[in-house]
């Protein structure tokens, strides 16, 4: 226990709060800005499982608000691997699971069925509203995050509600809110984000959640709020049980900013012998550059490049949604 006495000597952590946290079972929905540092400071501090949730792969624009290196940038190595090798070297004692997923209305249940809270550590609030729903009917904690810009906010939900559909009744309508691709994001906001909803992830399980208050900080103006939500007697979620994100339709998307597209899976593939059966089609040998790792197959032509995951997701850079699909269909099939 000589690694966490600084932790153990602290009045509100102690030998039990030490305890709790060893036991706890936590997953992380995103493994960005916010997401990497959460995994960051709970495999540090000796969380008992951690389960790394994340469908992208790391970029070098990326380097500077989360925790990733050059390589894996020059590899487009998965966040979740990438991540998991890591701190798999900081903190032996924790059992990192990393999941390569985009979480869906048709895999959110599975995903997070195991753990005991969720950390949102997303960068949309189609997902948010999802892992909302997913999180009330499985009667399990999340704690909202969100940065951007020069701003935060940090949002513990409990079960019992008051919930994020409280706060806000359906996610805001596209290119409504600033996005990070667009107006930045100041990388101490990120951090201090993430290590409020550890903090606040520690207080649940020490049975001192705070819920009903949204927490907004700006540090660059030193604004520091607290905005009280109330729960509603209607609300779709956590008082009527009616779940309707979790019935969404699973849609292809345009990332925002990057002229990248993320396809949703049009069923498993085998990365390997669709490796192998490119390599072998004489014709495309100009055409294609071909990688194959064990997470993904990087296809890369003049123009575009496509990250094929073996769920059959694919990241298409340099293509919009339409040659993105003509691209998949062409080369991968369907
Ligand atoms: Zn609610």
């Amino acid at each position: 226990m000589l690694r966490y006495s600084r932790q153990l000597s602290l009045k509100v952590i102690g030998i039990e709060g030490q305890r709790k946290l060893r036991e706890a079972s936590i997953a992380i929905v995103g493994c960005g800005a916010l997401g990497s540092h959460s995994a960051e400071l709970l495999t540090r501090m000796g969380v008992g499982r951690l389960k790394l949730i994340d469908r992208d792969v790391v970029e070098l624009e990326n380097l500077h608000r989360q925790y990733y290196t050059e390589e894996h940038a020059r590899n487009s190595h998965p966040k979740a691997i990438a991540l998991a090798e890591r701190l798999s070297k900081v903190n032996s004692e924790v059992e990192i699971g990393p999941v390569i997923a985009d979480v869906n209305s048709r895999n959110v249940v599975s995903l997070i069925t195991d753990v005991d809270i969720v950390v949102d550590g997303t960068d949309n609030f189609e997902t948010r509203f999802l892992l909302n729903d997913a999180c009330i009917k499985l009667g399990k904690p999340c704690v909202f995050g969100a940065a951007v810009e020069t701003y935060g906010m940090v949002y513990p939900v409990l079960p019992s509600g008051p919930c994020l559909r409280d706060l806000m009744d359906s996610p805001p309508p596209p290119g409504s809110v600033p996005t990070c691709d667009v107006v930045g994001i100041l990388p101490t906001v990120a951090s201090m984000v993430s290590s409020q909803q550890i903090t606040e992830v520690l207080k649940i399980l020490l049975g001192k959640a705070e819920t009903g208050k949204v927490l907004f900080f700006n540090p660059w103006e030193r604004i520091f709020d607290e905005i009280k939500v109330a729960k509603r007697d209607d609300c779709p979620s956590c008082a009527l049980s009616k779940f309707e994100y979790l019935s969404k339709e699973v849609k292809d998307a345009e990332l925002c900013g990057r002229s990248s597209v993320h396809l949703s899976s049009r069923g498993p593939v085998d990365i390997r012998s669709l490796y192998q059966r490119l390599t072998s089609l004489q014709d495309l040998q100009d055409e294609l550059r071909l990688k194959l790792s064990a997470y993904a197959l990087y296809i890369k032509g003049r123009d575009f490049e496509m990250i094929l995951f073996p769920d059959g997701r694919a990241i298409v850079k340099g293509a919009d949604l339409n040659r993105a699909k003509s691209l998949y269909a062409r080369y991968v099939g369907i």
